[in-house]
């Protein structure tokens, strides 16, 4: 099957009837990552305006070699690797039909990284990016890329495969999309952070399939020691919904009972990062980087746009889960974030869902400021 995107023509196979994605014959493309990799493609412009001698991209998973192609066409000097002999041939096909240079090497990706230094990697799998991460982290120079779409162990939905992959425990709470956000963001900063290096997370998204985040490399190994400051449990109720965090990389005081409203029903995470998961800065730029020829463009503006003014909290809060633990109607986001800002609380959509939101505020606070009247 033939497909254009982001101006190019790419040959892809998609997975026959009947086959599960990524398992059946034939060479896998996920129609629906179009978003993803035209954000891709916008951080890799905003990349090369922050760091001008970046120039290698590695696309670590190639299959089709459409995120390879895609960078090809921006300048990059890029090389698809793949196992698989039928996709390594696809790729060489693909770059060639767009007029485009680039190596493809048909071969284990980690075998490739001990021996060759890229100043960009980019992990796409299908499934957990963890088999891949220490050789990206072990040799990248300036910036690794990396989807999951192992969303259930991520956000703890399959806790014990979310505790074997990332290291870590990961709750399913109602801020699960940001919830596995965290945890494969923490998994890797003490991944990087084996090779002295802070892997800083510069601009990330979560969708119902996949999270997806960019690391920048900082090769010191007191910058990684202060980015493990960052990681931390956060101690949720399931009753009341009010959530706290603590920093460090085993939690001091995990409650048993709710400091609010004493319910046992107390979950604790992690450690799963605590800190921003995107530069405001650097974001917006990406977003700037956005164009006309990309299918997504305007998905991808407001999803950036939210991203780049959302507060850095650890967690967000769903209004309408809120509305309904106090039995009242929902009104709409923009009325409900102006009465907490009203009240002197700050408060910023949040881009996990269309009625996701953060807040500095507790849940008492937030009930006080922005709770719609219970029609009578
Ligand atoms: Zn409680």
């Amino acid at each position: 099957m033939q497909l254009s995107e982001g101006g190019l023509e790419i040959t892809v196979e998609t997975p026959r009837d009947g086959a599960s994605e990524g398992s059946g014959d034939g060479v896998f493309f996920n129609p629906t990552m179009e978003l993803n990799r035209d954000i891709t493609v916008a951080v890799l412009r905003a990349y090369q305006q922050r760091e001008p001698r970046v120039s290698t991209y590695l696309d670590a998973m190639a299959a089709s070699g459409i995120r390879g192609v895609r960078a090809a066409a921006e300048g990059y000097n890029v090389t698809c690797c793949d196992i698989d002999r039928d996709s390594a041939e696809l790729a060489r096909e693909n770059l060639a039909h767009n007029d485009l240079d680039g190596e493809v090497i048909q071969r284990n990706v980690n075998s490739l990284l001990h021996e060759q230094m890229f100043d960009v990697v980019d992990l796409d799998p299908f499934g957990t990016p963890i088999p891949f991460a220490d050789a990206a982290f072990a040799t990248t120079r300036n910036l690794v890329c990396v989807t999951a779409t192992d969303t259930a162990p991520l956000c703890g939905a399959h806790l014990n495969s979310g505790k074997r992959k990332y290291s870590a425990i990961p709750q399913n709470t109602e801020y699960h999309p940001e919830m596995g956000l965290r945890t494969l963001i923490s998994a890797l900063v003490r991944t990087a952070a084996r090779y002295d290096t802070a892997a800083v997370p510069i601009c990330s998204h979560v969708s119902r399939h996949y999270a997806r985040t960019y690391l920048e490399l900082d090769h010191r190994a007191t910058s990684a020691d202060r980015l493990l400051d960052q990681l931390g449990f956060v101690h949720h109720c399931e009753d009341c919904l009010s959530r706290d965090h603590e920093d460090g990389l085993y939690p001091q005081s995990a409650p048993e009972r709710c400091p609010v409203c004493d319910s046992n029903r107390m979950l604790t995470a992690g450690p799963i990062w605590l800190g921003p998961v995107a530069d405001s800065e650097f974001t917006k730029s990406v977003r700037e980087q956005l164009s006309a020829a990309m299918g997504k463009q305007q998905l991808a503006e407001r999803l950036l746009s939210t991203v780049a003014t959302e507060l850095d909290t650890p967690t967000h809060y769903d209004q309408h889960r809120l509305c309904k633990q106090w039995g009242v109607p929902a009104n709409s986001m923009d009325d409900f974030l102006s009465d907490l800002r009203e009240a002197g609380y700050e408060a910023s959509q949040a881009h996990y869902s269309g009625t996701a939101f953060k807040t500095e505020a507790t849940v008492a606070e937030i009930r006080d400021a922005a709770a719609p009247e219970a029609d009578i």
